[in-house]
């Protein structure tokens, strides 16, 4: 790009400065995922910004899955939940474009939740360990219906360990990778065949966690996922060798 094309720049600025602004009045107000925003007729006279640069703006947090947007007659913005799901999408431009393949991906993760289940069981506070846990201690009392439901109930367990593990910057970007996974083996195949394995395999971690057995966590978090991975191998329909999808 030459320097005479630098005012095509101008209005990506503007629209950024409009995308700091929501994220501040978010944070400012204490709005929750959920809640929705002002109509665009209140943004466009509250900011004093084109209609363009408030789409722009609105689209650059839309694309970070920080905010929805609800088309059409009383829709709108609405806030979106910080979470790892939306970090993994985005990292996976990164990983693709640098050329990072699934292999890789697959030793990242491994290496993540043992980290996160080691620091799970290392949190000094042991009667949050014992709450937090005390949902995977036992089998569930209920058939979950439905992938979707099931994917959830499946990653809240290692959410709920990334969260024991004290520390947002760690528990959101290690998370991640277990999101790209899942998403790519729920599109190709039904995780469900797993899942007496899996829902073993978590009450033996999360007993581990619960009792503060953090080198017992570590290694059992280890064996679960070479399991989850030998699987997801058989089955990616892409070779461990390629690079990772943009999702
Ligand atoms: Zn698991």
């Amino acid at each position: 790009m030459s320097r005479g094309d630098v005012s095509l720049l101008r209005p990506l600025k503007a629209a950024e400065t409009v995308a700091r602004t929501i994220v501040a009045e978010i944070q400012a107000k204490g709005l929750a995922p959920g809640d929705g925003l002002p109509s665009e007729a209140v943004m466009l006279e509250q900011y004093g910004v084109s209609r363009e640069s408030l789409r722009e703006g609105l689209r650059l947090l839309e694309v970070q899955g920080m905010i929805t947007i609800r088309r059409g007659p009383g829709g709108g913005p609405i806030v979106g939940a910080v979470d790892a799901a939306h970090l993994g999408r985005v990292s996976t431009l990164f990983y693709n474009m640098a050329g990072a393949t699934y292999g890789e991906l697959f030793e990242a993760w491994v290496w993540a939740e043992a980290e996160l289940a080691d620091r799970a069981a290392s949190n000094p506070d042991a009667e949050l360990r014992v709450r937090r846990m005390e949902p995977f201690l036992s089998a569930p009392d209920h058939d979950v219906d439905g992938l979707g439901p099931y994917v959830e109930e499946h990653a809240g367990f290692h959410h709920a360990l990334a969260e024991l593990a004290g520390n947002r910057v760690l528990a959101l970007s290690l998370e991640t990778y277990g999101q790209i996974v899942t998403h790519h083996v729920a599109v190709v195949d039904d995780p469900r065949n797993l899942r007496d394995v899996l829902t073993h395999d978590h009450r033996n971690i999360a007993a581990a966690v619960a009792e503060g057995r953090r080198r017992r966590a570590r290694s059992l978090m280890e064996a679960h996922l070479g399991g989850v991975v030998d699987y997801c191998r058989s089955r990616l329909s892409a070779s461990l060798d390629s690079p990772i999808e943009w999702l």
